[in-house]
């Protein structure tokens, strides 16, 4: 792989960048989010500039088979026209000649969106002769799609073994926030993690057990190790087959000196709902019929100062069921308490991401990750298919 971008001459070239442009929408489809878009601007404007011809391919939504009006490229196409002030030319499908003819008109400096790649069902399957058929479009290969990069797709994998390929600006910038935290954080380093379920984040923790000094375990998550060290947690979110494994992270904790810091307080409230009265409660004493929806003041007070101490924090899951304002303090206090540290800040994970722009702290962080996925299984110590692709050719 040319180690860097920058190091490639694309002056007059076909360069295919694999985006991110999945973008939520309303059902009049229009994009209720530009952020995945604006994400891949310095690798677009760069490369304009460097007057080479910029092909884009992306992935929207789960396509069943073929050609879905709904999930159309097309307004990401209009969007990034406006933000970039040029016309991007959308292109009928992402393989194909006419495709190819577009292509082939492409001036330097053009911009042109392939449409939706999961169209064909040899995408997601990593199909040869797809990856093949979408490489004979370009003459270098740029993967700036660091939301898709935990998927061996043929855009993300595949197409690598047939193009000269390397890491746009976003892919590197999040390898670089995400490895850097991982492999030579500032101590004190502090993780905080939280979110619904134990299950999709044991790798998580327990890679993360390894790394930090402190980790700090809220939401919803947080009741399965509060049961497993013996509290009662009523109607909370309780993963009973990973009790074992939750006795087994504090022990871990303990061995290893990472100090692990747990609920201490708890709103509860008989159901998930604003109407339903709530209760601030020990964590201690959450009652048989009640469900503990968000962390206490008082954890919150603790969990945002050893936030604002730390050097390096890493932030995954939100502390409550946020998307309910009743619930949603303990989360603002710990998107409050990153925004204060001085040290890097990461968010990583979609709904924190979503939490934290919803209280207008993104730009307060060093980082916010614009994968959910991929950085969960980055943050596990796992390779990432389309990052082991880019090498491959070194
Ligand atoms: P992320 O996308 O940041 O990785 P997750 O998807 O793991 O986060 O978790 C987010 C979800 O966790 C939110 O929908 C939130 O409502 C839920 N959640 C957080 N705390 C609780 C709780 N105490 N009880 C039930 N659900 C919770
Ligand atoms: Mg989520």
């Amino acid at each position: 792989m040319a180690a860097n971008m920058t190091q490639a001459d694309v002056r007059g070239k076909r360069v295919f960048v694999r985006v991110d442009f999945n973008v939520p929408m309303d059902e009049s489809l229009r994009i209720t989010d530009e952020t995945r878009i604006r994400a891949a601007l310095p690798t677009i404007r760069y490369l304009r500039e460097k007057g080479a011809k910029v092909i884009l391919a992306s992935h929207l939504g789960r396509p069943k088979e073929g050609f879905e009006a709904k999930l159309s490229l097309a307004p990401a196409a209009a969007a990034l026209g406006r933000l970039i002030g040029t016309p991007v030319i959308m292109a009928p499908d992402c393989v194909g000649a006419e495709t190819a003819a577009l292509v082939d008109k492409m001036l330097p400096g053009d911009v042109l969106l392939l449409e939706n790649l999961r169209f064909h069902a040899e995408e997601e399957k990593n199909d040869d002769a797809f990856a093949k058929e979408l490489a004979s479009l370009a003459d270098l290969y740029v993967n700036d799609a660091f939301g898709s990069a935990h998927r061996a797709h043929a855009s993300t994998a595949g197409i690598a073994a047939y193009l000269p390929a390397c890491a746009g600006f976003l892919m590197e910038k999040e390898l670089n926030f995400l490895g850097n935290a991982l492999s030579a954080p500032e101590r004190p380093f502090v993780a905080v993690i939280g979110g619904a379920k134990v299950k999709d984040k044991i790798g998580v923790v327990e890679n993360l057990l390894t790394k930090v000094d402190t980790l700090i375990i809220g939401g919803g998550m947080a009741y399965t190790f509060l049961k497993a060290q013996g509290y009662d947690v009523g109607k909370s979110l309780l993963d009973e087959e990973r009790l074992e494994f939750a006795s087994a992270v504090l022990k871990q904790g303990a061995e290893k000196n990472v100090r692990i810091l747990l609920p201490v307080d708890v709103v509860a409230a008989k159901e998930i709902s604003a109407a339903s009265p709530r209760r601030f409660t020990s964590a201690a004493e959450i009652a048989p019929d009640e469900m503990a929806l968000d962390i206490g003041p008082e954890t919150a007070k603790l969990f945002s100062a050893v936030v604002r101490e730390a050097r390096t924090v890493l932030w995954n899951g939100p502390m409550g069921v946020f998307e309910i304002e009743a619930f949603a303090a303990g989360t603002n206090a710990i998107a409050a308490a990153l925004a204060d540290c001085t040290g890097v800040t990461i968010v990583g994970g979609g709904d924190s991401g979503a939490a934290v722009e919803k209280a207008g702290l993104a730009d307060k962080m060093t980082h916010v990750s614009t994968g959910g996925g991929a950085s969960l299984e980055f943050l596990e110590g796992k390779a990432l298919p389309g990052v082991t692709a880019l090498k491959q050719g070194d």
